[in-house]
């Protein structure tokens, strides 16, 4: 069976933590606890201040199944304002990967 994922291509994400708070609201989550969670990775480069955010899904996250069976998108694919998080089957999202840059993948167990 074709199993599912989620994409997330970093580059473009803002930090704006609205992924968390839609993936709270969805699963009525409590304050600290977390389907996605987001890192902000300060560095430099060439003498140049640089800020990666890094959402990633924790071990709760089940690709919001009850959406998904509702054929919904998840809650926090829907409500990223930047637009990049993709939803899809591991084989789709893999050849997105092979032409965008700063990508993670993930696949719940
Ligand atoms: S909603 Fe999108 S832009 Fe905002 S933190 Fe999450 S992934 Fe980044
Ligand atoms: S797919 Fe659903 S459960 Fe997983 S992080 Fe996004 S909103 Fe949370």
């Amino acid at each position: 069976m074709e199993k599912y994922g989620l994409l997330i291509n970093y580059d473009y994400c803002t930090g704006c933590h609205t992924c968390e708070i839609a993936c709270q609201q969805e699963h009525d989550y409590p304050v600290g606890k977390n389907g996605i969670k987001l890192t902000e990775y300060t560095y430099e480069n060439h003498t140049k201040l640089c800020i990666d955010n890094l959402p990633f899904p924790t071990e709760l996250c089940d690709l919001c199944l009850n959406r998904h069976q509702q054929g919904e998108l998840p809650a926090c694919v829907k409500h990223c304002q930047a637009q990049c998080m993709s939803f899809g089957q591991l084989s789709e999202l893999v050849k997105q990967m092979e032409i965008q840059s700063r990508t993670v993948l993930y696949s719940p167990k």
